[in-house]
């Protein structure tokens, strides 16, 4: 489930209302748009009741770490997927809550972006990102049915990872929860040591650019949460790497100007896997033992994985990849004309590619050949490009003009709120 926050216009600092998910900044009061750097970590603060007698130096907040996101184990059959939205503290204090439960949820967040809203210290972090890779991959042992021990490699695929901040408070010689202005337990005698905690820093605020195209200064276009910005007068598209817009490649199916068929995103992905062993598209069919005969085309063509750049839920995502990676070949020249209505970019390249390993494994007819030496496969990647395929809906499906490949609308609408 998304959480909703607050935070103030870049360019005019009216207040604006913002899902998780969403990175265009479009404020109705000064019609700016602004773009919020996806690559670093958000920070928020639950609301408090901090009764307004309690000094600063007696305000503290403890950081949670929030993680979002698919981990797709795999086993030597059968991969397993599993959503996962929990929250876990960053310190290693246990007298604390261990988790936020439903609190970020249920209750509307502030972006820690500006000092004079901060009054008290942070705690510093001592748990490492890795360890709630760590807590988040153990919840999933817990629910799942297979013996972890049987794991064979675990991807995390399109994750959020956020820092929300739960403010505390002293009094008396007690520790009080400033949520809900609740006593916890009695102070620790070194637990608020000058050592433990932080102020504000600056460098925790989020980061935005100016949604204006770094080739001819035109406007760049983006639903709320896409993570590819077009710019319509040069046909260029851009997506934010490092803090800066780079550049990337992309096509779009053509289609007739009378249709308007939307067109989805892919990321084309081409690669060579395990040294050179899986190199062109003959060789990822018969090393997946698929039941089609390999022609001398099929080892001319270079191996692309052909992965949604949106997001879906997991065993959906999977085996679309499975299905448009089998159909390369047959989906449909591309070009910059005539593509009329495109589907934002919601799942970006990085994710995609970490999924590589993943789709191979899912698409191998006899998973247990494969399977075995799935941590071991080197991925060597060549090139990417982002590809638009024009699907026409037929009852509750969106199907692609080319291929016939069908997913359903429903599934759609759901991944984007994943
Ligand atoms: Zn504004
Ligand atoms: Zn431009």
């Amino acid at each position: 489930m998304d959480i909703r926050f607050e935070k103030s216009c870049p360019s005019c600092g009216a207040p604006i209302e913002l899902n998780e998910g969403e990175r265009v900044i479009d404020c109705s009061y000064c019609g700016v748009k602004n773009y919020m750097v996806v690559n670093k970590v958000l920070r928020f603060v639950l609301p408090h009741k901090i009764p307004d007698t309690i000094p600063s130096e007696d305000r503290f907040y403890i950081p949670y770490f929030r993680f979002k996101g698919a981990i797709y184990s795999h086993w030597h059959q059968d991969v397993e997927c599993t959503i996962l939205d929990t929250t876990c503290s960053g310190i290693e204090n246990l007298l604390f809550p261990a988790s936020l439960g439903l609190r970020p949820q249920a209750m509307a967040l502030t972006v820690l972006e500006k000092a004079e809203n901060i009054s008290g210290r942070f705690l510093k972090q001592t748990q490492t990102t890795r360890a709630v890779f760590d807590r988040a991959s153990a919840v999933t042992d817990y629910f799942g049915v297979q013996n972890s021990n049987e794991i064979l490699h675990r991807a995390f695929i399109g994750e959020t990872i956020s820092i929300i901040y739960l403010p505390i408070f002293r009094k008396q010689g007690g520790v009080f929860d400033g949520v809900l202005n609740r006593f916890l337990f009695d102070e620790q005698p070194t637990m608020f040591s000058d050592e433990k905690h932080v102020g504000y820093q600056k460098k925790w605020a989020p980061d935005f650019l100016a949604m204006v195209c770094p080739h001819c200064a035109g406007t760049l276009s983006g639903e709320p949460d896409s993570l590819v910005l077009h710019c319509y007068n040069c046909d260029r598209a851009w997506a934010e790497e490092n803090g800066r817009l780079v550049a990337i490649k992309w096509l779009a199916g053509q289609i007739d100007k009378h249709t308007n068929h939307p067109q989805l995103p892919f990321w084309k992905i081409t690669l060579g896997l395990d040294d050179e062993r899986i190199n062109t598209f003959g060789d990822f069919l018969r090393e997946t033992n698929q039941p089609v005969i390999v022609r001398p085309q099929h080892d001319d063509m270079q191996l692309s994985f052909i992965v949604p750049a949106f997001k879906l839920q997991p065993k959906m995502f999977l085996t679309i990849s499975k299905r448009f990676t089998m159909a390369q070949g047959k989906l449909g020249d591309g070009g910059r004309e005539n593509y009329g209505k495109l589907f934002p970019v919601t799942l970006p390249l990085k994710e995609a590619g970490e999924a590589i390993k993943s789709i191979l494994v899912y698409s191998a007819v006899y998973k247990k050949k494969l399977a075995p030496s799935i941590k071991k496969i080197n991925v060597k990647f060549i090139g990417n490009e982002l590809i638009y395929l024009p699907f026409y809906q037929k009852g509750n499906d969106l199907v692609q003009t080319k291929s016939n490949i069908a997913i359903s609308s429903n599934t759609l609408y759901l991944g984007r709120n994943l």
